[in-house]
């Protein structure tokens, strides 16, 4: 475990000398203590990735070059795998399985924007046609700058890679801010880089508090572009951080995500996609289908099997063989959820399964699966992201009443339809307000393919090219082709 920021392409201490503790949410113990940069290492750290953009060489290869760099860090997280997930595991409590699951898709994805970055080189201008003869006009995309990455702790490497991966690919230099909470494999992130011959202050890695690390990273002059996931909240700060000095700014925020099950699905398949919907990483994801719309036939059955089946997950540590549930992250994020839990009972609603700790786990953020029911549409658990492992369940008429009750939220960020009728799968995903739909599943998610939310989910998409898109400015060059004068003010004799 590292105790040093990655500044520059070196190891240095904060310059306040400050660190910050690092608990395993399993057993509650401090497990390390990580280095808590402030504004003054932000500062150096995006100095390096100034001069690495300005004078260095990454923004100036081709291609090609900077695909090598990428492709030896996706070969080296992918020999790395266990370690590194193990090192998820200790700092965000996620089973085992799922982390390694993580750490495949981080190397996954740095390979896959290995190979945008070579498409560059193949296309390195696009021709554009003008309505007038006498113009021409192409347009190249050239890396935007500096950029600023603020990440959450729900998949601490994965979502680093996804604003690293594009970013480096596009040529950018930039600065890694992770989560307070999950510090661990970010900071690996700077050896491994290293090891794969980034040039220095390409990747800068500076860990901290939001309010002491990241606000300055946020605001800091010499950044062209921010890049943040975490919630809403945090969002609307970067966002007004961002329009200071009309930084670029792309946000991926929090979500509220429907699940719609009509009557003829068939009931074993819509009882496991609701789990996994709901209880993959303990229900700490931006899309989980935390809100779960079942057509009036088919709800008293599937409720039941659904119970039925969460009461059956296993609990525990996530190192431990065989274990499908870990802790929730923090004291803060496990106290925040079984707040929530209260509040619904408060406002009415029936917990259907779970909502206790589990039997036996005395210590760690445990929480056993939890379903609720009976829940008014104004209620706080049907309205609100509560990210945990919390499903709130709910019966709905016809067609017309889920898709109302599925986009009557504040969020966008995915949705979920499950039935045999094709056409009418298509339908309800043409009718969501979402800017993520899966039909008969929920979650699965692909590098290939854009990701990011309507309304307060977010601004703008992450993956596939449009993840590229994000570090790339537009440029247009017009050339005047005409040995003709011009003659506004000056008319040919
Ligand atoms: P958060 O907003 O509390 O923190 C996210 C990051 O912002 C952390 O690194 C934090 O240190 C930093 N931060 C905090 N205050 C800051 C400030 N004033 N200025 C700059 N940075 C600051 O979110 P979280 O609790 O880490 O993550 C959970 C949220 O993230 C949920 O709402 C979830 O839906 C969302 N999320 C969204 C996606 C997505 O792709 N849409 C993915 C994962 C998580």
């Amino acid at each position: 475990m590292r105790e040093q920021l990655f500044i520059d392409g070196k190891w240095v201490s904060p310059a306040k000398g400050g660190t910050f503790v690092v608990i395993d949410p399993a057993t509650e113990e401090v497990v390390h203590h990580a280095p808590a940069g402030t504004a003054e290492d932000i500062d150096a750290a995006v100095q390096a990735a100034r001069r690495a953009f300005d004078k260095g060489p990454w923004p100036k290869m081709s291609g090609r070059e900077r695909a090598a760099v990428l492709r030896h860090i996706s070969d080296i997280i992918l020999a790395r795998k266990h370690d590194l997930a193990r090192l998820e595991v200790i700092d965000n409590g996620k089973p085992m399985p799922e982390a390694v699951w993580d750490m495949e898709d981080t190397a996954g994805c740095f390979a896959f924007y290995a190979g945008l970055a070579e498409e560059l080189d193949d296309k390195p201008e696009e021709t554009i046609a003008l309505s007038e003869p006498r113009f021409s006009s192409k347009v190249v995309r050239e890396p935007i700058g500096v950029a600023g990455a603020i990440i959450p702790w729900n998949y601490p490497l994965l979502m680093a890679s996804w604003k690293v991966a594009p970013a480096l690919a596009a040529g950018c230099t930039l600065v890694l801010k992770p989560s307070e909470l999950t510090p661990l494999t970010a900071l690996e992130l700077g050896a491994i880089v290293t090891e794969a011959g980034l040039p220095a202050g390409v990747l800068n890695i500076v860990t901290g508090l939001g309010p002491e690390a990241g606000q300055p990273l946020s605001e800091h002059s010499g950044v062209d572009k921010l890049a943040f996931t975490g919630s809403v909240p945090t969002g609307a700060k970067i966002m007004a951080a961002a329009a200071r000095d009309i930084k670029n700014v792309s946000l991926e925020l929090g979500g509220k995500s429907p699940f719609v099950v009509f009557a003829d699905s068939d009931i074993e398949k819509a009882v496991e996609w609701i789990l996994f919907g709901i209880f993959w990483n303990q229900g700490q994801v931006c899309s989980a289908t935390s809100r779960v719309l079942v057509e009036e036939s088919l709800y008293p059955t599937l409720l039941e099997r659904l119970v039925a089946e969460a009461a059956k997950i296993r609990i525990g540590n996530g190192l431990d063989e065989g274990t499908l549930l870990g802790p929730l992250v923090s004291k803060g994020q496990y106290d925040k959820v079984l707040a929530a839990i209260e509040r619904g009972k408060a406002e009415g609603a029936t917990v259907a399964g779970g909502g206790e700790r589990p039997a036996g786990l005395d210590t760690g953020y445990f929480l056993e699966p939890t379903i609720l029911t009976d829940m008014a549409e104004d209620s706080f658990v049907w309205k609100e992201e509560i990210f945990g492992p919390v499903v709130c369940v709910k019966p709905f008429k016809d067609e017309a009443d889920a898709i109302r009750m599925a986009n009557d939220s504040r969020f966008g960020l995915a949705a979920a339809v499950m039935s045999k009728d094709k056409a009418r799968c298509e339908r309800v995903a043409r009718a969501f307000r979402a800017g993520i739909v899966w039909i008969n599943c929920s979650q699965p998610t692909f590098t290939e393919a854009p990701w990011g939310g309507y309304k307060q989910s977010g601004i703008g998409r992450e993956l596939g090219r449009w993840g590229l898109s994000n570090y790339l400015e537009v440029k247009q060059i017009t050339s005047f082709n005409s040995d003709e004068p011009w003659g506004w003010y000056i008319k040919p004799a």
